[in-house]
């Protein structure tokens, strides 16, 4: 825990796996806000890859551990500033993956 990170809530380094929260936004954030920015980190981790695949590697933890889809799409919404294209991108392929989850919840992939 750090006291502020700026442009972003948590941060991980993915070569020493040590992450970084910003306890401003900890002190402010929902149960599903922590959990989601959480696991998305620890996605950069386990998928190995960028905010998309950290997205879905989250989302899929989040529906295994049987949280709320919609507090996690909820979640997104709140955190993301949506300044940027590259945020609208992740908000429509996680409402997409969350949609599918709830159709399919013990096997989706694509
Ligand atoms: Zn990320």
């Amino acid at each position: 825990m750090v006291p502020e990170l700026q442009g972003t809530p948590a941060s991980v380094d993915p070569l020493t796996g040590t992450m970084l929260v910003s306890a401003q936004w900890w002190n402010s954030a929902s149960f599903d806000e922590r959990l989601f920015v959480l696991l998305h980190e620890c996605g950069h981790l386990e998928a190995q890859g960028g905010e998309f695949e950290a997205d879905r590697w989250a989302l899929d933890t989040y529906a295994q551990k049987g949280y709320s889809l919609k507090g996690a799409v909820l979640a997104f919404t709140h955190i993301m500033p949506f300044t940027t294209t590259e945020q609208y991108q992740r908000g429509t392929a996680l409402l997409r993956q969350a949609l599918q989850l709830q159709h399919s919840p013990t096997g989706s992939n694509r």
